[in-house]
């Protein structure tokens, strides 16, 4: 944690919606950690617990029936490594978000929003997703802010892939690029707490300067609201 930097968005507050157990620490979790560290209240949605998931540990030490307590330790203890205030389950089955009603899911999200108020909202782009779960609940976060209607929309994006946008119909300044240098400590340690799914990913358990080496210094996101707080920060 960079305290130099502490508390400097002291009070804002950030919502992550999300598929799976592991999606904010493998796509932003050095995003979540540094917002976190600078005072920012965040919650996390994860929409399943990720009980469909193929990875079962190396060597598999779980199954069908305990994989879904399992993943909700993990990610509780990883939003504990990243900061996250609060965790919330939507109780969908996994794999199954995109047979859910959809007015009631939007329903559900947007209640949320009311009840948390907040600045900025993380979630999947409803095509960019790469999973139809993450599709799923993206398309739904993004109606349930079109409704409520306040703060910023950002999509989350995999790796470096926007650093071409045009590839995906965006402009450089539809991107925003946040700088997570200082936060990939809590990132990793976020991927280690996801264990039955990192276990099969064997630079996670390298030593720890080999490890961080592959997590990469930018993390970036595509507006999805109109509001343009800056080029290097999700909030104003
Ligand atoms: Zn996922």
């Amino acid at each position: 944690m960079n305290t130099k930097k502490s508390l400097t968005n002291m009070g804002r507050k950030l919502l992550a919606v999300f598929a799976h157990p592991d999606d904010e620490s493998f796509i932003c979790g050095g995003t979540l950690a540094k917002y976190a560290a600078e005072g920012v209240e965040i919650t996390l949605v994860s929409a399943t617990r990720g009980e469909m998931g193929r990875r079962m540990g190396n060597p598999p030490y779980l199954n069908r029936e305990t994989l879904a307590a399992a993943r909700e330790i993990e990610l509780r203890q990883a939003c504990g490594h990243l900061g996250v205030h609060e965790l919330k389950f939507l109780d969908i089955r996994d794999k199954t978000v995109e047979f859910i009603d959809e007015e009631l899911l939007i329903g559900r999200i947007e209640e949320l929003m009311h009840e948390l108020k907040p600045d900025a909202v993380i979630t999947f782009h409803e095509t960019l997703g790469g999973h139809p779960d993450h599709c799923a609940i993206g398309k739904a976060a993004t109606a349930a802010f079109r409704r409520y209607g306040q703060g910023s929309l950002y999509f989350v994006s995999f790796g470096d892939m926007m650093l071409q946008p045009d590839k995906f119909g965006y402009t450089q300044d539809d991107i925003v690029r946040v700088d997570v240098q200082d936060h990939l400590k809590a990132k990793l340690a976020a991927f280690r707490a996801h264990r039955c799914q990192s276990e099969l990913m064997e630079w996670v358990w390298q030593r720890d300067e080999k490890a961080l080496r592959n997590l990469g210094r930018y993390e970036y996101f595509i507006r999805g609201s109109q509001s343009q707080p800056g080029k290097d920060s999700l909030f104003k």
